[in-house]
């Protein structure tokens, strides 16, 4: 199959080149993001393979479909950069990567808690310019805090697990589906308000959907606990940032780690180290001590990019061959519910 891979960076050519030695798909990469002005690099290709922060609206999938390309290729596992609704009255088939290492993100997750909580960040920038004092390092102990899980699927279920055996948290969840291994294990399924108002800690892990967008709002703040900690690894507009901007500087928020941002598709996965950033509200979240930020790297591991290519492939052979398509999304599924297979 002609493939054109949209925002292809080193590290995707080098792990989809090794991972297509088994399947022989013909691919062209193009460092451009995909979107309404990209879209025409696809012509001559069977399906696009894109990432996050490609664009495939209603424009895009029209744009692909003159074309003649019949699939996109998610190499991830959140869908909401597509219009599905679109993409199936198109006929074109949306397949991406469900599952690919849960660790990977769970444990970055984790990485992330400790580094914001006991200021590991700030301190590594102090001993590199030989500052050995310990003022301004003062942390929390994790152990014994009340943490909020929102959403408890593949990763955010590791996430309370971890909490709560590896640190003896008391773990709240919130999720339509209830996991009977986590409430084995002590972790208490409570309504979602209760979550953001009891817990000292919120890790997001739910999908971005209009029920969860802006799911941290100026309300939610309002009432949660004074100090509380964030870590959204999920994705960048279930939180409000100029709300949590404003919580900052009341000193209601204790601190925040972010691996996603909603305007994000503006600025990560770039080298911008030599341009100005237009971004004032990214800038301002900078500013503060207490605010941690990586550039959605929480999926980067050699296992989860194996993996992602391996399915990745996979799906588009099984396009090929007319197989049922058991990674395919479709609007039904927006909800993060167990997708069907469907034939194409
Ligand atoms: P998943 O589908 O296994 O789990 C999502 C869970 O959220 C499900 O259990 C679902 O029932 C639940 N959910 C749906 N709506 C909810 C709501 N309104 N309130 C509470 N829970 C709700 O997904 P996953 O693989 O665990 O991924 C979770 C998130 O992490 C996704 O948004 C995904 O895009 C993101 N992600 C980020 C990275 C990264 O590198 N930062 C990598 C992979 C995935």
């Amino acid at each position: 199959m002609r493939v054109a891979v949209f925002s292809a960076k080193g590290y995707d050519r080098r792990f989809l080149e090794a991972s297509n030695r088994r399947f022989g798909h013909d691919l062209i990469f193009f460092d451009a993001r995909l979107d309404t002005a990209t879209a025409q690099l696809a012509d001559g290709a069977d399906a696009v393979c894109v990432f996050v922060n490609d664009c495939v609206d209603a424009d895009v999938l029209a744009a692909l479909d003159r074309l003649g390309v019949r699939t996109v290729a998610l190499r991830c596992a959140g869908f909401n950069n597509v219009d599905l609704p679109a993409a199936e009255a198109l006929e074109i088939a949306v397949v991406r990567v469900p599952a690919y290492s849960p660790e990977a993100v769970a444990e970055f997750t984790i990485g992330l808690l400790l580094a914001l909580d006991r200021k590991i960040h700030r301190a590594w920038a102090r001993v590199r310019e030989n500052n050995f004092a310990l003022d301004g390092l003062i942390g929390r102990n994790v152990h014994g805090r009340v943490a909020g899980v929102v959403g408890t699927g593949r990763i955010g279920a590791l996430v309370a697990r971890a909490l709560r055996l590896g640190f003896g948290c008391e773990v709240l969840a919130s999720d339509p589906y209830e996991d009977e291994n986590l409430k084995a294990i002590g972790v208490r399924y409570v309504p979602r308000a209760q979550l953001l108002t009891e817990s000292d800690i919120i890790s997001l892990h739910c999908p971005l959907t209009p029920d969860t967008r802006h799911l941290i709002d100026r309300e939610v703040i309002a009432r949660a606990r004074k100090g509380l900690v964030i870590v959204n690894t999920s994705r960048g507009a279930l939180i409000d940032t100029s709300a949590v901007i404003e919580g900052l500087k009341r000193g209601d928020i204790g601190g925040i780690a972010l691996d996603v941002y909603e305007q994000e598709a503006d600025l990560f996965f770039a080298d911008l180290s030599d341009e100005i950033v237009q971004d004032d509200v990214f800038q301002r979240l900078l500013t503060f001590p207490n605010v941690l930020i990586t550039g959605h790297q929480a999926f980067l591991t050699e296992e989860a990019l194996t993996a992602i290519c391996d399915t990745t492939l996979g799906n588009l052979a099984a396009v090929e061959a007319g197989e049922p398509l058991v990674n395919r999304v479709s609007s039904a599924s927006h909800m993060g519910c167990p997708v069907q297979p469907i034939v194409p």
